[in-house]
């Protein structure tokens, strides 16, 4: 009868406050070539080296003149004989005085010219001398269509900060600048288990020979691909075996070369489990209990790596250890708002918490649970967000369904109508 005492719950907030203080940010730099950079967080502030565009250019397919020239007494009726054709990567010269430039699109703008009018406002004609000429039909605007050299990007300017992640434009964007490697942080060194005697690998059994009380092991590829999508080095370390010291000898060869020991199952409270004596004999061991559903259970420390001594802390001594429960939702739900910003700190990128959006609910939810709730939801063409009917942790069914995940207050009621905070799965990401 010796049962301990319950642990009192903590809220997300304080727990995440808690995992950061102790996520070291990665020491490490790489340079990396600008066209395999994609995702990963930069490490310099990326800096101009020259205006974007380089040149003042056309906007349009069409001609650059001077307006002086089309507000004397003719004004539209003017013909202007065209004296030049500038095409892109072509630059012409000054344009003269009384003519305009035939031009297209990122062509140089002929010094002088003030103005493009697209070719749908001109009309092209040839002179009675034979030369070719245009007259416009619509009077532009000063700088009508031109695109002034610097208008995107001016020299000198930090385009990019340090520790942003790199995105598809982000490195278009640095590609604009000439840049053909970046200086990115390392990317964060995840192992992979899972815990339960009852988990068969897919492909090890067909579902007419799983034994009484098996199941599949679902959460392996929900949290790889979870961990590959975030930017990190998976090492996928399967089931662990179910003996103490088969674990031990797992968590330190993990915590060799790994920046975080990741793993599911196994930390819910009162459980005769062999990864918490493991983990503590390795290292240290904190059990929390947080105010969240799904996910309560939530197991964070440190296993110490080979050779470190006993009471040395920081990354060079230690890997992380996150310990998620089993249960696939609660697994997928606490990667997505707890492990996922201990990955971002480790790359060295700004965490901040992820913005929600506030949409009407198109559900009531009278009978609210004392913790904070994550219903999985999504958002149908009105904006209106709808929850998948099953919410129990066991149900994964939910979470491919949805889009985003409803954060309910502890012991908030809600109404059709009433608004609620929306996190899309993209925000969490
Ligand atoms: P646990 O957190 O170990 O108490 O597990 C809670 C529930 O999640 C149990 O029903 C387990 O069978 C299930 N579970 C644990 N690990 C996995 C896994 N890797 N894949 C699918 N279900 C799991
Ligand atoms: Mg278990």
């Amino acid at each position: 009868m010796n049962r301990p005492a319950p642990k009192p719950l903590i809220s997300l907030d304080e727990a995440l406050a808690r995992l950061l203080a102790q996520t070291p940010r990665l020491a490490g730099v790489e340079t990396v070539d600008s066209f395999e950079a994609l995702g990963r967080v930069l490490a310099e502030d990326l800096v101009a080296p020259l205006d974007v565009p380089g040149m003042d250019n056309s906007a349009m397919d069409g001609y650059a003149l001077r307006r002086a020239d089309l507000l004397g007494p003719e004004g539209l009726a003017r013909a202007l004989p065209v004296g030049q054709r500038v095409a892109a990567g072509h630059p012409g010269g000054p344009l003269a005085e009384g003519t305009a430039a035939r031009l297209f699109t990122g062509a140089e703008i002929p010094p002088g010219a003030d103005a493009v009018v697209p070719q749908e406002q001109a009309e092209a004609l040839t002179l009675p001398d034979g030369r070719a000429a245009v007259r416009i039909t619509v009077l532009p605007e000063p700088e009508a269509w031109i695109r002034r050299r610097g208008d995107d990007v001016r020299q000198g300017a930090t385009v990019l900060a340090t520790g942003t992640r790199l995105s598809a434009q982000a490195l278009g964007l640095a590609a604009s600048l000439g840049r053909a490697t970046v200086q990115v942080r390392r990317r964060p060194r995840v192992a992979l288990f899972s815990t339960g005697d009852e988990l068969v690998m897919p492909g090890s059994l067909p579902p007419e020979q799983l034994p009484r009380g098996a199941i599949y092991n679902s959460n392996r590829h929900t949290l790889r691909g979870l961990l590959q999508a975030a930017g990190a080095e998976v090492t996928d370390l399967g089931i662990v075996p179910d003996r103490r010291e088969a674990t031990r000898e797992a968590l330190r060869a993990a915590a060799e070369a790994h920046d975080l020991i990741l793993t599911s199952g196994g930390v819910s409270v009162g459980e005769e489990d062999h990864l918490k004596p493991a983990v503590e004999a390795e290292g240290r061991l904190d059990l929390w209990q947080v105010a969240m559903k799904p996910g309560k259970p939530l197991a964070f420390g440190a296993v110490r790596r080979p050779g470190a001594p006993g009471e040395a802390r920081g990354a060079a001594a230690e890997a992380l250890f996150m310990g998620l429960p089993g249960n696939p939702v609660s697994s997928f739900v606490t990667f997505l708002l707890a492990v996922r910003p201990v990955l971002r700190a480790l790359e060295g990128e700004p965490v901040h918490a992820p913005r929600a959006l506030q949409v009407p609910a198109a559900f009531d939810w009278p009978h609210p649970d004392r913790r904070r709730e994550f219903l999985r939801a999504r958002l149908d063409a009105a904006g209106q967000a709808h929850i998948y009917p099953k919410q129990s942790s066991a149900v994964l069914t939910s979470a491919v369904w949805a889009e985003g995940l409803i954060d309910v207050a502890a012991g908030q009621v809600i109404r059709a109508g009433d608004p609620v905070p929306y996190l899309p799965y993209a925000a969490l990401l």
